[in-house]
C-alpha cells in the first residue's frame, strides 16, 4: 500500500465507474501518525489531509502549512461545540456537522469572521446508537436548517457500520444527497473506498492504507 498505490486504485475505480479522472478527492487521514510518515506524503506532493482531533491538529499543521504551500486539512472526527472556534481557524472543511447546536455555533463564527470552512453533514446511515450523525429520517430537515444558517453546505458524510456491507449505506447517502441537491459525498475509508467511488463518492478518507496502522499508544 502507500500513496501511489491508493492513487492508482482511485483512478482505476473512477474509470470502472465511468467517472471523470480526478473526480474523487483523496483525503489522506493523518491522525495519530508519526510526523515522518506525514512528511513523506507531503514531500510526495500530496496536499489534502484529514484529522480527527482539534488539539492534535493545532500542534501539527501550522508548521507544515508554512513549509508546504497549498495544504488543506479537513476535520472528519466528532467536533465539540466548545472547540468550534479553534476548528474554524484550523480546517478548510468540517465533515462532522451532526447537530443543530454545532451548526448554530459555526454560523455565528462565520458571521464574525466573514468566512467559514465548507460543511458536510454527517449521517448515521446505520442508525447506530453509539455513532454520531443525523438519523436518516432527519436529514432533509437538517439540510434545510444548515442552509437557512447560510453555512457553505457542500455534501453529506457517513461511516457505515462495522462488519456490514457498506454498499447499501453508500447508496443511501448518495440518494439523500441527490434529493437535496448536494454534490459532495464524503464516504469510503481504507477498506471500502473503491465501493464508495462506485457509489459516487467525491471525497474518500483513507488513513492506514496510505500511512500504515495507527499506534494510539504512541500518541503525544
Ligand atoms: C480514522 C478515520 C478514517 C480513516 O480510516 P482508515 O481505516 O485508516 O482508512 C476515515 N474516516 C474517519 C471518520 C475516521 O475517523
Amino acid at each position: 500500500m502507500g500513496l501511489d498505490d491508493i492513487t492508482r486504485k482511485i483512478a482505476a475505480a473512477e474509470a470502472a465507474a465511468g467517472r471523470a479522472p480526478g473526480s474523487v478527492q483523496l483525503i489522506a487521514v493523518s491522525k495519530v501518525q508519526p510526523a515522518e510518515r506525514v512528511e513523506a506524503v507531503l514531500r510526495a506532493g500530496h496536499r489534502l489531509f484529514g484529522e480527527n482531533y482539534v488539539q492534535e491538529s493545532a500542534a501539527k499543521w501550522p508548521a507544515w502549512r508554512a513549509e508546504f504551500p497549498g495544504v488543506a486539512v479537513h476535520m472528519i472526527g466528532p467536533l465539540q461545540t466548545n472547540k468550534a472556534k479553534q476548528a474554524v481557524e484550523l480546517f478548510e472543511a468540517i465533515h462532522s456537522v451532526d447537530r443543530p447546536s454545532l451548526a448554530t455555533k459555526l454560523a455565528s463564527l462565520a458571521q464574525v469572521r466573514g468566512r467559514s470552512p465548507e460543511v458536510f453533514i454527517q449521517v448515521n446511515t446505520g442508525a447506530e446508537p453509539q455513532k454520531a450523525g443525523i438519523l436518516p429520517e432527519g436529514v432533509d430537515a437538517f439540510v434545510a436548517e444548515v442552509r437557512a444558517l447560510d453555512l457553505p453546505l457542500v455534501g453529506l458524510m457517513c461511516i457505515p457500520p462495522e462488519g456490514e456491507d457498506p454498499a447499501p449505506h453508500f447508496a443511501m447517502l448518495a440518494g439523500m444527497a441527490a434529493r437535496n441537491g448536494l454534490s459532495g459525498l464524503s464516504m469510503g475509508m481504507s477498506s471500502d473506498f473503491e465501493a464508495a467511488i462506485a457509489a459516487g463518492a467525491t471525497h474518500v478518507r483513507v488513513g492506514s492504507a496510505i500511512f500504515g496502522a495507527r499506534d494510539y499508544s504512541a500518541r503525544h
